[in-house]
């Protein structure tokens, strides 16, 4: 069986870059097309690409010609790491000509009949699938991963929240400047700052998790009954988002018991022979000063969340602090665990 043929949609950005890294030698798929915006369209992957993660670009995606973003390109599957105005126009015409599109964007996220999925977390949210192509008339499909930030928080949250009933979530979290593409913000707001505004991040994180961990029931995702509150900041790290979380349940647990319960979390077994999924999806950190962004940002290969400093909370039942890594966990590599879960259960072939 040959690979599955793909295409990356703003493969030039923070994103993009991350996509071409990681499937320079993936067993699953190969990359047949890359594209950026009309201005790049006929360059050289490296002239175009302000190349950010090596001293230059693999081999095989050096000498690609950037294609532009239209519903024509050899592949079955596209990843698409657009801007969201972007993808709220493109994403539907790929779905459409019958690509399966894994998105990074937040355009559908919030839509009822497209899944947004974590392997580990929610992966019976796929589902909706069919329903989408019912009702939209499309012979492809979207599917979603989330925010970020929202990876870094709902991976630890799903096993205490099946073990001990989630309540109510309070985070705070500290967010690299890579998550805000590329060229980012401006150095001269970022050094020596905290930015305490990232707009639209905070509604995102309340509204997505309570999903991520709710029920399809009917076609019908039905969000969980609990309630977040997040605020969000950006400080002045290159990758690794950081978020402080106090935590209450229906029944209180004690510290022992849930840092039992987040290192035993493997996610079910349908998604632990993909690819690219971590042994341990949470690394629980027993040092009183971890996680920390740079030395726990790549741990499972950018795939695992680094959980510590968990204890009581006078607050809430408990405290703990998270780091994921935002480009891969909570981007790309996040993306290319959900396409791999679509070949394994053949949406995609
Ligand atoms: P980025 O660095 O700004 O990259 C955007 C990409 O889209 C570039 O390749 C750009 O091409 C392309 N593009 C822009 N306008 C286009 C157009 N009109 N037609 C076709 N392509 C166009 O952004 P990013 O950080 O990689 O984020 C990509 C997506 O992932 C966003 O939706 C973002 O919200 C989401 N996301 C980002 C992160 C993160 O940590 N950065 C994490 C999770 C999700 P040019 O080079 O030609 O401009």
């Amino acid at each position: 069986m040959g690979r599955i043929p793909v295409a990356v949609l703003g493969a030039t950005g923070v994103v993009g870059q991350r996509f071409v890294q990681l499937l320079a030698d993936h067993p699953l798929f190969e990359i047949t097309a890359l594209t950026a915006s009309e201005r790049k369209v006929g360059q050289r992957y490296a002239d175009a690409c302000h190349w950010a993660l090596s001293p230059q670009p693999p081999d095989y995606a050096a000498e690609m010609i950037l294609q532009s973003s239209e519903p024509t390109l050899n592949a079955s599957l596209v990843f698409s790491a657009l801007p969201p105005a972007i993808a709220t126009e493109l994403e539907p015409q790929f779905a459409q000509a019958g690509y399966a599109v894994c998105s990074n964007s937040s355009a559908f996220r919030s839509a009822e009949d497209i899944p947004m999925v974590i392997p580990e977390v929610n992966p019976d949210h796929l589902a909706l699938i069919s329903h989408q192509q019912n009702e939209r008339g499309w012979s492809g499909f979207i599917v979603t991963s989330p925010n970020c930030t929202t990876t870094g928080m709902v991976i630890p949250l799903k096993p205490l929240d099946e073990e001990f009933g989630l309540r109510q979530v309070f985070a705070v979290s500290m967010q690299a400047v890579s998550g805000a593409g590329y060229p980012g913000v401006p150095s001269l707001d970022i050094i020596d700052n905290v930015l305490t505004l990232i707009p639209g991040e905070e509604e995102k994180i309340e509204r997505e998790i309570r999903e991520l961990l709710g029920q399809v029931v009917d076609a019908r995702n039905i969000a969980a009954d609990f309630i977040v509150s997040a605020q969000t900041n950006r400080v002045p790290v290159v990758d690794g988002h950081t978020i402080c979380l106090s935590v209450g349940f229906e029944e209180k647990p004690t510290i022992d018991n849930a840092i039992s319960v987040l290192s035993r979390f493997r996610g079910p077994g349908s998604m632990r022979n993909l690819p690219s999924a971590p042994d341990h999806p949470i690394i629980v950190r027993p040092e009183p000063d971890r996680p920390q962004p740079r030395w726990d940002r790549d741990s499972e290969k950018g795939m695992a969340v680094s959980v510590g400093r968990v204890r009581a909370c006078p607050l809430l039942h408990l405290r703990m602090v998270t780091t994921v890594h935002n480009t891969l966990r909570g981007a790309a590599s996040g993306s290319i665990l959900n396409a791999e879960l679509l070949a394994a259960k053949k949406y995609v072939q």
